[in-house]
C-alpha cells in the first residue's frame, strides 16, 4: 500500500474529537490563564500594585523591590496552577515565537529542593541566542542577546500538551549593545512615538486627551489539512506550500465554501482552540469559512496594538498545538495551493484616546469631524509619502505569490476612502481660500457636518484595495498570513507619528502668524490632500487597468521582495526611522540583511524540495508506469494488435517527453542554485534566487502536473489537491 493511499485511508477514518466544553460562562473563563491586573491586585501589596499598573500604562521604570514582589507572586500563582517551568517569550526575526524553558526547581545551598524565581529572572534573561538572526548586530565575540520583560503584556500559562505548563513572560529581545533583535522592541518605540505625536495633535481639538493608543484587529486566514495527508506531502512539511499538484476539477469556482456551514471535525477544532484562546485572554470573536476550499478565518476583537500582536503570535502557536489533538495541520503560508486563493492577515488599524475617542471615526458633532479629517488626511499623506516603506514591510517569499496575483491586493500601495468621502474632500479643496462671514457656520459651509451620514449611507467596501478605509479604521489587507503583524505596524505607526509631528509643526507656524485655528487646519489638509491624492484609488485593484493607471500616476509597483526590501535602507527610510527613534541605521541594515537571508533560505529549501520530488517521486513513478505501458504494448503487438498498441505508445512518448524536460530543468535549476550559493553578496544572492532559481519552479511544475493527468491514479505518489482540500 502506498504512502498516499495509507494517508487517505487514515484521514477518512477520522471522526470529530468529542469536546467537553467548559461549564463556566465565557466571561468567567476569559483570561483565567493570564497573570492579569486583577490577579496582581489580589496578590500584590497596594504599593507594588500601583507601581506596576503605572508601569503598564506609562512605561515607567519598575524598581528591584517591586520586581521581586511581582516575581514571587507570579511564581506562586503559576505553580498553584500546575506550572513547572518559566520562560521569557519573545518574537525574534525568524518570524515565529521563541521560548527557552527553565525549571522553577532548584537546589538550595544545603542541597534541598526549592522552587525559585527571582525578580532578576523576571526582568532580564540571557538566552543562548547565537542561533537567532542578528544581521551582524552581534559580533561573534559578543554573541550575547538579552530578553527583557514587557510588563504591558500579561504573563500567561501555556499548556505544553503533555500535562506540564509553562509560565510565559512576554519580552523584548535585544543585543548586548541595546539594539533590537526582534519585532517587539521597535514596535514599542513606534507606539510610544505615535502616542506622543497623536496626543499633541489631539490637544488642538480636545485638551483632556493625554494618551493615544494604536488599536489592531488582525483577521487571520489559514488552511487546514489532515495530518496524515500533510505528512504524505514532503513539500508541505518542508516548505509550507505545495510545489506540485494539478488543480482539482472543482476548485473555488462555485464559491460554495465561503461562509458555508463548517464541517463537524473542523468545528470541533475551532471550538477547542477558541476556548483555549479565550482562557489566554485572546478575544477571538468570529470564525468562518473563507473563499477557497479548506480555508478558514478567525478574527478577534481589536485591542491595544502591542497586546493584539502578542495575541496573534500566541494564537498562531496555539492553533498549531490544538490542531495536533484534532489530527490537523494548520497552514499559515500565504499560498499553500496554486490556483486557489492564498491567505492574508488583514490588519485593522486605528487610534484611540484615553478619553474613549476613536480618532478615525467621524461623529455627529461637526466640530469633531475636523479632528477626524485631520487624522484621516494625515494618514493618507503618510502612506503616500512612504508607500515604498509600507510595501517593504510586507515583503516575504510567501507573500510574493499572493500580491498582484489577481486574488490579493496588488504590489502597488494605494488607499481606498470610498466615493462619498473622496467627493467630500474634493469639494473641500476646490473651495479656494477659506474666508468666513460673521455668523456663518464654518462646518456647515465646508460640508463636514454631514460625514457620519455619508459613511452610514454609503458603506461601500472595496475588497481589492491594499489599504482601505472601512468607516472607522483602516484595513491593511496586503499583510501576509504568516507574517508577524509588527513588521507592517512598526512602519505604519512610525510614518503616521512622523506625519503628525510635521502637521503640528506646520500648524504652529500658521498659528504664530495669527491665523485662525480651524482655517489653518483646513488649509494644511487641503495642501496634504492635493499632494497625496494620486495614491487614492476607488476602482478594482486586481485589474490590469489599475496597473497601467498606477504607472501613469508614477506610483511604485514592486513585484518582488528583494527589490521591495531595499527600501529599508534608503536614505529617506533611515531618516524617518532615526528621527522617530524607532530603528537606527545599523538596525535597519541588520533587518534588511536578515530579511534577505530569510528570503534566500526559503527559496533554497523550496528549490531542493522541487528537485527531490521531481526526480525521486515523480520521474521514478513515471518511468515505472512507462514500463507497465510498454509491457502492455508489447503484448498487444504479440497478438498482432499493432494498431491497438499505437495509442499506448503515444502515451509512452508523452511521458518520455515530460521526463526528459523535467530532468533537464532540474539539472539547470541545480546549477543555478550552485551559482547563487557561491555568491557572497547577500543582495545579489537574493536577486539570483528570486529571479533565476525560482523561475524554474513553474516550468518544472507544468510538466509534473501534466504527468499527474497521464499516470494511473493508483500509482501517483503525491496526495492530490482534491484529497488535501476536500477530505475533512
Ligand atoms: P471584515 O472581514 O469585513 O473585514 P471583520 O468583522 O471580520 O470584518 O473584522 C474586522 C476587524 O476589525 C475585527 O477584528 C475588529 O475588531 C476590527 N476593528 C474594529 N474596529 C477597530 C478599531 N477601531 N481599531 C482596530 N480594529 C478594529
Ligand atoms: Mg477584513
Amino acid at each position: 500500500m502506498s504512502f498516499r493511499s495509507k494517508a487517505i485511508e487514515t484521514s477518512l477514518d477520522r471522526s470529530p474529537i468529542p469536546l467537553s466544553p467548559p461549564s463556566e460562562k465565557i466571561t468567567e473563563l476569559y483570561a483565567v490563564n493570564t497573570f492579569s491586573e486583577d490577579v496582581m491586585r489580589a496578590l500584590l501589596s497596594p504599593e507594588a500594585y500601583i507601581k506596576i499598573s503605572n508601569a503598564i500604562r506609562s512605561g515607567s521604570h519598575i524598581d528591584r523591590e517591586v520586581a521581586e514582589e511581582v516575581a514571587t507572586a507570579m511564581k506562586s500563582w503559576a505553580i498553584s496552577r500546575g506550572a513547572t517551568h518559566y520562560t521569557h517569550w519573545f518574537q525574534p526575526l525568524t518570524g515565529t515565537t521563541a521560548e527557552k524553558h527553565d525549571s522553577f526547581f532548584d537546589l538550595s545551598g544545603s542541597g534541598k529542593a526549592v522552587e525559585k524565581f527571582k525578580g532578576s529572572a523576571l526582568v532580564q534573561q540571557e538566552p543562548d541566542a547565537s542561533s537567532f538572526p542578528s544581521g551582524g548586530l552581534r559580533a561573534t565575540f559578543e554573541a550575547r542577546g538579552y530578553t527583557g520583560w514587557d510588563p504591558s503584556s500579561p504573563a500567561f500559562l501555556m499548556d505544553n500538551g503533555a500535562g506540564g505548563k509553562t509560565l510565559c513572560i512576554p519580552s523584548v529581545f535585544i543585543s548586548y549593545t541595546g539594539e533590537a533583535l526582534d519585532y517587539k522592541a521597535p514596535l514599542l518605540r513606534a507606539l510610544n512615538m505615535l502616542d506622543k505625536a497623536a496626543t499633541a495633535v489631539c490637544q488642538y481639538f480636545n485638551r483632556d486627551v493625554t494618551k493615544v493608543t494604536a488599536t489592531l484587529g488582525a483577521e487571520q486566514e489559514y488552511f487546514l489539512v489532515d495530518k496524515a495527508l500533510y505528512y504524505a506531502r514532503p513539500d508541505l512539511v518542508m516548505s509550507g506550500r505545495t510545489v506540485f499538484g494539478h488543480s482539482p476539477a472543482r476548485g473555488q469556482q462555485l464559491e460554495d465554501h465561503y461562509f458555508g456551514s463548517i464541517s463537524p471535525r473542523i468545528n470541533a477544532f475551532m471550538v477547542d482552540f477558541e476556548f483555549e484562546a479565550l482562557k489566554l485572554g485572546i478575544p477571538v470573536r468570529t470564525r468562518h469559512n473563507e473563499v477557497a476550499p479548506g480555508q478558514y478565518e478567525c478574527a478577534p476583537t481589536f485591542e491595544e496594538m502591542n497586546l493584539a500582536i502578542d495575541h496573534n503570535a500566541l494564537l498562531m502557536d496555539l492553533m498549531q498545538k490544538v490542531a495536533e489533538k484534532h489530527h490537523f495541520k494548520v497552514l499559515f503560508h500565504e499560498k499553500p495551493f496554486a490556483g486557489i486563493n492564498g491567505s492574508g492577515k488583514h490588519n485593522n488599524w486605528s487610534m484611540s484616546t484615553d478619553t474613549g475617542i476613536n480618532l478615525l471615526a467621524p461623529t455627529s458633532k461637526p466640530k469633531e469631524n475636523l479632528r477626524f479629517l485631520t487624522f484621516l488626511v494625515n494618514v493618507v499623506k503618510a502612506v503616500h509619502d512612504n508607500a515604498d516603506l509600507l510595501r517593504a514591510s510586507i515583503a516575504s517569499s510567501g507573500n510574493e505569490h499572493r500580491l498582484g496575483a489577481n486574488e490579493a491586493p496588488p504590489a502597488i500601495v494605494s488607499v481606498f476612502l470610498g466615493t462619498e468621502l473622496t467627493k467630500m474632500l474634493e469639494e473641500l479643496i476646490s473651495r479656494g481660500e477659506i474666508t468666513l462671514e460673521k455668523g456663518e457656520n464654518f462646518y456647515y459651509k465646508l460640508g463636514i457636518n454631514r460625514i457620519p451620514n455619508l459613511l452610514r449611507d454609503n458603506t461601500d467596501r472595496n475588497r481589492t484595495s491594499p489599504f482601505a478605509f472601512t468607516g472607522n479604521k483602516f484595513e491593511y489587507r496586503a499583510v501576509g498570513s504568516s507574517a508577524n503583524s509588527a513588521s507592517a505596524m512598526i512602519v505604519l505607526n512610525t510614518i503616521v507619528a512622523r506625519q503628525l509631528m510635521e502637521f503640528k509643526r506646520e500648524l504652529d507656524e500658521r498659528l504664530n502668524t495669527g491665523e485662525e485655528k480651524k482655517i489653518a487646519v483646513v488649509e494644511i489638509l487641503k495642501k496634504y490632500y492635493t499632494d497625496s491624492k494620486r495614491i487614492l484609488f476607488e476602482g478594482n485593484g486586481y485589474s490590469q487597468e489599475w496597473v497601467d493607471e498606477a504607472e501613469r500616476r508614477g506610483l511604485s509597483n514592486i513585484g518582488n521582495s528583494y527589490d521591495a526590501l531595499r527600501e529599508y535602507i534608503s536614505d529617506s527610510a533611515v531618516e524617518v526611522f532615526e528621527s522617530m527613534e524607532v530603528l537606527t541605521k545599523r538596525e535597519l541594515h541588520a533587518r534588511y540583511e536578515i530579511e534577505l537571508e530569510n528570503y534566500v533560505k526559503k527559496i533554497q529549501i523550496e528549490s531542493r524540495v522541487v528537485g527531490d520530488l521531481a526526480i525521486n517521486h515523480i520521474v521514478s513513478t513515471a518511468v515505472k508506469y512507462q514500463h507497465k505501458l510498454a509491457q502492455t504494448a508489447r503484448s498487444l503487438t504479440d497478438l498482432d494488435m499493432t494498431g491497438e498498441a499505437e495509442p499506448i505508445k503515444e502515451i509512452i512518448m508523452e511521458i518520455s517527453n515530460h521526463v526528459k524536460v523535467i530532468k533537464g530543468l532540474v539539472q539547470d535549476m541545480t546549477e543555478s542554485r550552485k551559482r547563487a550559493n557561491a555568491i557572497e553578496d547577500s543582495v545579489e544572492k537574493a536577486r539570483l534566487y528570486g529571479s533565476e532559481v525560482k523561475s524554474y519552479f513553474e516550468k518544472i511544475r507544468y510538466h509534473v502536473d501534466k504527468l499527474e493527468l497521464v499516470i494511473d491514479d493508483e500509482d501517483w505518489p503525491l496526495v492530490k489537491y482534491r484529497e488535501m482540500l476536500f477530505i475533512k
